[in-house]
């Protein structure tokens, strides 16, 4: 549908005529009203032709709808320049705090002259503010997950930034014992540190957040390979060297990094939702000698297994009772009551209940199948089968 032809309609001339009569309306206000139409038509332009088509005059010195909103863009682009200085984006989105007379009025006109075809003020106004800002900066719009949302207070006239988190993943080895994943008073470092740290260093963030796809006990190592993400608050830079900021991080020693690189904020979501099998390799003491035969019993633990919570943990989580599959297990004699169990199980599984028993909380457990206590010395976390 072309604009000259619903300008030539005699029931939209009555409408915007009516409109006009009511408040002087700028270009921008009066291309909104027929927003819908010749939808790829800036509003200022669409306005400047509904006013030559309806001979309508000049446009007023002070719009009486926006009271002058939309001309005085530049203005509102050079403030919100100078809130977004010193950020590093590439992405922006504008958001507004609307002001309550201006949507009066809006409302009040719509009553008049109809809101079937009319585009709201603050929409408009962000999307104005949105493309003057991204040609100034040479930004893009991104309306979904953008770096930084400029956002106008429209009655006060201030502008203010928003910096969006920066959102680095990969996956990680855990080289050493004695580690807990996140921030833990109790101990010297952590895994996020150790990762988190440099990062939010090279990107000059304020803190940070660490996102693991589960995480293992502080004494466990994991050898295998463990989606996470860091996400850095307030970052003032995201051109980061990832590759240089792995090879920093992997000099710990204690920690290895792979694949570190951006992400969007979605793969954090995405990282809760996977529940990946895991293999261990477990090391197990036994309270006494048991003989081959007695030992091939373990195979019985393959299948459906009942876990009560930990006692270790109970404080922190609910006492449920969770079955969890045990795919395979295979075992290898080290000493006389030393074992070596190769584990592959369900995600959730409690290894170290698997082989204690946890005073019967763990039903099956290698300490029931082979008759006398059994304990775990040490426990490493082979493989996470992501996919
Ligand atoms: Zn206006």
């Amino acid at each position: 549908m072309r604009l000259e032809e619903v300008v030539s309609r005699l029931d939209v001339r009555e409408r915007v005529r009516g409109a006009l009569r009511a408040c002087p309306l700028c270009d921008h206000c009066l291309g909104r009203l027929l927003a819908a139409v010749d939808t790829g038509m800036t509003n200022d332009h669409r306005g400047r032709t509904i006013r030559c088509a309806l001979a309508a005059g000049p446009p007023p010195e002070t719009c009486g709808l926006c009271g002058g909103l939309f001309a005085a863009a530049d203005s509102w682009a050079d403030r919100a320049m100078k809130a977004l200085a010193g950020w590093q984006f590439h992405t922006l989105a504008v958001a507004s705090h609307a002001d309550p007379q201006i949507t009066e009025r809006e409302q009040a006109l719509w009553q008049l002259a109809g809101r079937d075809m009319a585009e709201p003020y603050k929409q408009a106004f962000n999307r104005l503010l949105g493309t003057r800002l991204c040609e100034r900066l040479g930004a893009t719009p991104d309306l979904s997950s953008p770096d930084v949302i400029v956002i106008a207070d429209h009655a006060a006239g201030a502008v203010t930034a928003g910096i969006e988190p920066l959102f680095a993943g990969g996956r990680y080895r855990k080289l050493a014992r004695g580690i807990p994943q996140c921030r833990w008073r109790r101990w010297p470092t952590s895994i996020q540190q150790l990762i988190g740290d440099p990062i939010c260093r090279a990107a000059g963030g304020e803190d940070h957040l660490f996102h693991g796809c589960g995480r293992e006990d502080v004494d466990v190592r994991c050898l295998g390979e463990r989606p996470f993400v860091v996400e850095v608050i307030r970052p003032r830079i995201r051109h980061v060297d990832w590759a240089a900021l792995a090879g920093e991080i992997n000099r710990s020693g204690k920690v290895e990094v792979l694949g570190l690189a951006r992400c969007s904020r979605a793969e954090v979501a995405r990282l809760k939702e996977l529940h990946p099998e895991k293999s261990y390799r477990a090391l197990v003491r036994l309270a006494a000698d048991v003989d081959d035969v007695h030992l091939a019993h373990l195979a019985d633990l393959v299948g459906i297994i009942h876990q009560e919570t930990p006692s270790r943990v109970l404080r922190r989580r609910a006492d449920l009772v969770r079955p969890r599959r045990i795919i395979s297990l295979d075992w290898r004699r080290i000493l006389a009551r030393t074992l070596e169990l190769s584990v592959r199980a369900q995600a959730g599984t409690y290894i170290k209940e698997l082989v204690s028993g946890d005073g019967g909380r763990t039903r099956p457990s290698v300490t029931e199948v082979l008759g006398t206590p059994a304990e775990c010395a040490e426990l490493d976390v082979i493989a996470i089968h992501v996919g």
